[in-house]
């Protein structure tokens, strides 16, 4: 098995992982989407709401901004000695005061740890009219994307990588394949037809359906995928991939113990 690491940009991230089977690329996708613990709002202490939105709708929008994740340090509540999830070291406080007229923005959620703060300041939260108040406390815990999708890191997904054929006894180089493709990815050198960029390919087949002399073959390699990760922001796009395939070593390692229980 071989991973290439193709783009790790900021939030972004494209892999290929090769020598590997369906089964087990989709495993570590659905590990990325609901196994990787990451900090989100949990509950919402309200003090005063004199705006137009009910608590309820006010609490569901804090729960859906993204909140950075420190790297080690807080514990799931479930796993925490307070069993009340209200310790400093399973949940983080995020205070919140404002005044209208005006926007509130995430940025005004202002935590009792740096490390946990909203991964963007400019999400709007609610309107406030002349003179109307908000005051909260939003308490912020770890949680997975399998409970909730405000725990969930971000988007990962993959395809298959593309086979692109042409058959050189059929193709006559008349280039209709080249502009069909809407990614603009086939050119026609010395009479062949080369592909510039596989990976860009969607497998549409358009190409297939131009060719009139029928010497285009579209398929995806079932042992070959290109990843693509794309993290709110709450950890990096890497540390998701990894944190998916060691919560999958901790089940890999659970699973003989039980079966020896047997
Ligand atoms: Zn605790």
């Amino acid at each position: 098995m071989e991973i290439e690491i193709r783009k790790l940009d900021g939030n972004e991230m494209e892999f290929v992982l090769s020598g590997a089977n369906p089964a087990f690329a989709n495993s570590i996708r659905r590990a990325a989407l609901r196994d990787v613990p990451i900090m989100a709002i949990d509950e919402v202490e309200f003090k005063v709401n004199d705006s137009a939105m009910y608590d309820e709708i006010i609490a569901h929008r804090l729960a859906m901004i993204p909140l950075t994740t420190p790297a080690k340090g807080y514990q799931l509540p479930s796993e925490c000695g307070c069993r009340e999830g209200r310790c400093e070291k399973c949940s983080v406080d995020l205070e919140l005061k404002a005044e209208g007229p005006g926007m509130v923005y995430s940025e005004s959620l202002k935590p009792s740890d740096d490390e946990v703060r909203p991964v963007s300041g400019s999400i709007p939260i609610v309107k406030l009219e002349n003179g109307q108040r908000l005051e909260l406390v939003a308490i912020a815990r770890l949680g997975f994307g399998k409970d909730h999708a405000k725990w969930q890191p971000g988007i990962v997904a993959y395809k298959y990588m593309p086979v692109l054929e042409f058959d050189p006894k059929l193709c006559n180089a008349c280039g209709d394949c080249v502009k069909a493709c809407p990614k603009g990815i086939l050119e026609v050198v010395e009479k062949r037809v080369r592909v510039k960029d596989l990976t860009q390919c969607t497998m549409c087949k358009a190409c297939v359906e131009s060719c009139s002399s029928e010497a285009v073959r579209v398929s995806g390699d079932p042992s070959k995928f290109i990843f693509r990760v794309e993290s709110t922001g709450t950890l990096p796009p890497d540390q998701i991939i990894l944190r998916a395939i060691e919560s999958l070593r901790e089940k890999f390692e659970e699973f003989p113990k039980l079966v020896k229980k047997l």
